[in-house]
């Protein structure tokens, strides 16, 4: 199948980044739509990426999102967001959980909607199911069209659960209606070390003289600490090069560092 995959929004640090609470949407949806973009590549599907990263503002961002997708004709463009106004900062055990939002009940992207919704509430999240909208722009590309509201970033519940590698392999088992492999095909390089995956009970020496340790995945997350060099840190969970660390008290009370700068020991 043919696709437009966009990450709704500018960049964090742009004139539109979308919600910003326990996590961050124009950070968070970035990761899962590039994992989209390459799990739908790894099937031999065609993908074209019209995420605006510098827009001028919201409506810039749209304008520009539309015409993008408007470029190729596609089976499907899917519109990557994270929701917010749960209000549930400290978490009452309950997640918020998934909609998918399209233009009416007539669209060829509403059983695609169906199915994603399905398949990320099977990862734990909530399912609120199928919404209609004739107002986003970017229901009305000329396309078949959808949003993912992926999750909550304002509820504790939503985001304890939530793992971008996950969610988007939930979103394309939902777009391609059948099970794929996340395996990790881009390790083969030699200076690349660390691969996509679990590190739980390794060990690695920091090889920079000052290293930052960050709340989440990304140099656009605040400092939460600092590392030097020769100095240990335990592992736990490599993904796209950021690894997260323990004694730091970041997102999922852990810290995040990159790993060009760590030697495993
Ligand atoms: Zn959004």
């Amino acid at each position: 199948m043919i696709s437009n995959i966009h990450a709704g929004h500018g960049k964090q640090d742009s004139k539109s980044a979308g919600s910003s609470l326990l996590i961050k949407e124009s950070i968070e949806n970035r990761i899962v739509k590039d994992e989209v973009i390459r799990l739908l590549n790894a099937e031999k599907h065609t993908t074209y990426d019209t995420t605006v990263d510098y827009p001028s503002s919201q409506n810039d961002c749209l304008n520009k999102i539309v015409k993008l997708c408007n470029k190729h004709k596609t089976d499907l463009d899917i519109s990557i967001h994270f929701n917010s106004a749960a209000n549930d900062a400290n978490g009452n055990g309950k997640t918020t959980g998934v909609e998918c939002w399209v233009y009416d009940t007539n669209t060829k992207a509403k059983p695609y909607a169906e199915r994603i919704c399905k398949s990320i509430s099977e990862l734990g999240f909530t399912n609120r199911g199928v919404k209609y909208s004739k107002q986003f722009a970017v229901l009305k590309t000329n396309n078949p069209c959808l949003i993912i509201e992926c999750c909550f970033v304002d509820d504790k519940d939503d985001v304890n659960l939530y793992d971008a590698k996950k969610m988007a392999k939930a979103i394309v088992e939902g777009i391609l209606n059948k099970s794929v492999s996340n395996s990790d095909s881009s390790n083969e390089t030699s200076t690349f070390i660390f691969k996509n995956g679990d590190y739980a009970g390794r060990k690695a020496i920091v090889t920079t003289n000052v290293l930052n340790v960050r709340y989440n995945r990304g140099t656009d997350y605040e400092v939460i600490g600092q590392v030097k060099k020769g100095q240990q840190v335990k592992l736990e969970w490599c993904q796209d090069k950021w690894i997260s660390i323990q004694n730091f008290n970041g997102y999922k009370g852990l810290g995040y560092v990159h790993t060009d700068y760590l030697e495993l020991i």
